[in-house]
């Protein structure tokens, strides 16, 4: 059933087979369910500032640094770009605040994706554009032996996050995989349009308010619901895929 999917996606980009050896993970909405501590916390410090937007749009700016968001919005709003100081001051808030939350839960259905990615025989790749210190920390306390220092791109790894490239053809690199040689799996819009602009056939999982239309329009080459499904699913998705032998 996915095989539409996988023919177009290479149509798309020019190449004969699809192959995947590796899955490049995002973290926040894919393995903890952090987005809603996320939004909670952006909703809360930026309305200290005076700017008041709708939950939803919090998990549209998902995966952008927290600069770029606060840039964005500081030019709707008051129509400058934002000092140094009040982006860290507010970074630092939102931050802080985060971290007070009680701590995000593992996504149900996330260990059981990560089983069967392994089990199909592909390595895990995290590729996160998250530099929150303690989730990151948990990766390993929660799914131990997935994730390796050296097979993890954060924030810290890159210049230009998502919705750019750049993440995900790190990802790549620390796979050594081509880009057909990968899938990527992400929750976010802007997660998704990065994967997209770096060539790897993406998989949306939407855990969260955002209509499935938002991540369609974003590129996803697939659309799942849970991280349960992409569990059941894996096997199927992950099976190579030859526009030669489809002739
Ligand atoms: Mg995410």
């Amino acid at each position: 059933m996915f095989e539409e999917a996988k023919r177009k996606y290479l149509l798309e980009h020019g190449h004969a087979r699809f192959c995947p050896k590796v899955a490049l993970i995002d973290m926040d909405g894919v393995l903890f369910d952090s987005m809603p501590n996320h939004a909670k916390s952006w909703l809360k410090v930026l309305s200290d500032n005076g700017i008041v937007i709708e939950e939803k749009e919090a998990y549209m700016h998902e995966g952008r640094t927290g600069r770029g968001t606060i840039e964005i919005l500081y030019r709707r709003f008051f129509h400058r770009e934002p000092t140094d100081e009040e982006v860290q001051d507010l970074y630092y808030r939102k931050a802080t605040l985060f971290d007070s939350l009680p701590e995000a839960k593992v996504m149900n259905g996330a260990k059981e994706a990560l089983d069967a990615i392994r089990d199909f025989g592909m390595n895990r790749i995290l590729v996160t554009g998250s530099g929150q210190k303690l989730l990151l920390g948990r990766i390993e306390k929660f799914f131990p032996g997935h994730f390796t220092t050296e097979r993890m791109v954060t924030a810290f790894d890159v210049k230009q996050g998502k919705p750019f490239p750049e993440p995900y053809l790190k990802g790549l690199e620390k796979g050594n995989a081509q880009p057909f040689e990968a899938i990527v799996i992400e929750n976010a819009p802007l997660g998704v349009q990065a994967a997209k602009a770096a060539g790897v056939f993406t998989v949306a999982v939407n855990t969260g308010p955002l209509d499935d239309q938002v991540l369609y329009d974003a590129g996803c080459d697939v659309l799942l619901h849970s991280m349960g499904e992409l569990a059941t699913s894996l096997p199927l998705i992950a099976t190579p895929f030859s526009l030669k032998n489809d002739e």
